[in-house]
């Protein structure tokens, strides 16, 4: 059944969106093209957007996977989710210039990892193995370190001594994910040690309140983000744990406007490396559909920036 055309409205989450450690990466590069010129090589993804991406090639980023590809001498910027130190012994040894644009709270949680070995106890790094942010702050400690990806890892891992162990996540986890695989570890190494303060982020954490808080009230959430995003994915299973139907879109493009049979309100937020351009393009795209009402709802306040490298 379809909604009555009077009822149907948009609620605008905010927080959304660019997170300070984004904007401090994109303006990185963003001023690294400026005053240089092209070409300004970045390893990986500076963050996970294909548009932001494509962005920055336009205007004469070139992205590659290694820093092997980059040619001697030449600059070279980290991205955002940061990077081992192999790989900055690596661009040590090419003599690349590096700027580091690695979000000050990644490096947080490295630096968390070499005061944990340099102690002598085991690291239990819950987060997702694949993922760059992940490969980066185990190579702070490799023989110290196990990543432990979910609850069931939680209860099959083994350390030398249990005695002495210590675990850090991820900065872009789901909240409630974590703490599932926390209590695991709690319950079995019961001298384990955690961070001085939780690793995920402000931001990550923010995003998620606000969809959880709000997504009982919508029919259908929008997360804008990336399929590689971390925290974009963590939003669409955050609103679906609420109960609410949810899809992760990348722009306005990929709405099917079936999904909003029968729905009255759509919920729409952004995962942290989503540029507002995109979101202002989604309201468009539902405005055309009948949603042209939008509420934006104030959930959680956030007001936090990074100074730039
Ligand atoms: Fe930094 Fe969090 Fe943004 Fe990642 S999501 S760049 S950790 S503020």
């Amino acid at each position: 059944m379809n909604s009555h055309p009077n009822d149907r409205k948009v609620i605008l989450l905010r927080p959304r969106g660019f997170c300070a450690g984004v904007v401090r990466a994109v303006d990185v590069v963003s001023l690294a093209l400026e005053i240089h010129g092209s070409p300004i090589y970045v390893r990986r993804e500076i963050v996970h957007n294909r548009h932001v991406v494509a962005d920055l090639t336009a205007r004469g980023a070139v992205f590659v996977r290694e820093v092997s590809e980059v040619p001697e001498g030449a600059r070279v910027i980290f991205s955002a989710h940061g990077v081992s130190p192999e790989v900055r012994r690596e661009a040590e040894q090419r003599r690349l210039r590096v700027i580091d644009a690695t979000c000050p709270l990644v490096t947080k949680v490295h630096l968390e990892a070499v005061r944990f070995a340099k102690a002598g106890r085991s690291l239990l790094l819950v987060g997702h193995r694949d993922h760059e942010e992940v490969e980066g702050t185990m190579g702070e400690a490799p023989e110290a370190t196990q990543v432990v990806s979910n609850a069931a890892e939680a209860e099959a891992v083994s350390v030398p001594d249990p005695g002495r162990v210590a675990y850090l996540t991820q900065t872009t986890l789901s909240l409630s994910e974590a703490e599932e695989v926390i209590a695991v570890l709690k319950r079995r190494f019961p001298a384990i040690q955690a961070p001085p303060s939780q690793d995920i982020c402000y931001a990550t954490e923010n995003r998620q309140r606000a969809v959880r808080a709000l997504s009982p009230l919508c029919g259908l959430v929008l997360v804008v983000g990336s399929r590689n995003s971390s925290n974009s994915n963590r939003l669409v299973e955050v609103a679906r744990e609420a109960g609410t139907r949810a899809a992760l879109i990348d722009d306005a493009g990929e709405i099917v406007p079936a999904w909003l049979e029968g729905v009255a309100t759509v919920g729409l937020t952004a995962g942290a490396s989503a540029p507002e351009v995109l979101v202002r393009g989604v309201l468009d795209r539902l405005a055309a559909l009948g949603y042209a009402r939008v509420e934006e709802s104030d959930a959680v306040p956030e007001d936090v920036h990074f100074a730039l490298p």
